[in-house]
Order: C-alpha cells, then structure tokens, then sequence
C-alpha cells in the first residue's frame, strides 16, 4: 500500500497519507489541497518490496558508485 509523505504548502506541516487510487490528498491540519508529495523513496521501497530489492538498511553500501537503486546498471 502506497503511503506518501505530503508536505502542506499553507500551514507547513508533513504529515503520511495513504492514497487510494485517485484520491487526493488533503492537509489533516488545514484541509487545504495545496500540499506537495515528498519523495520517501527508501521507506516506499523497504515497504513495498519483499526482499527483492536491495534494502535500504543492509545494501546500501554495495552499490556506492551509482544512485540507481539496483545494482544492474553500474556492473559492480
Ligand atoms: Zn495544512
């Protein structure tokens, strides 16, 4: 399940939100739809993945040398 990291533009707070298909996210604090989604790759990954990936905590050293989150494209 999909959870975002949101941060609203009007009261500048972040909060998690769960999104459910097309739903919009709207600020708990404010209510406001103005909010920007944040980029919470490492905890969507650890989340989502079950085991495949290169886990944030264990991996993440193994492939210094490129920012792709696989090592298939750096070839070390
Ligand atoms: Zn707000």
């Amino acid at each position: 399940m999909p959870i975002y990291e949101y941060y609203c533009k009007s009261c500048e707070k972040k909060f998690e939100m769960l999104i459910l298909g097309t739903e919009k996210p709207v600020c708990p604090e404010c209510n406001t739809p103005e909010v920007k989604r944040l980029m919470s790759a490492c905890g969507f990954l650890s989340r989502g993945a079950g085991g495949e990936t290169v886990s944030s905590s264990a991996g993440a050293s193994s492939c210094g040398g490129c920012a792709s989150s696989s090592c298939s494209g750096c070839g070390s």
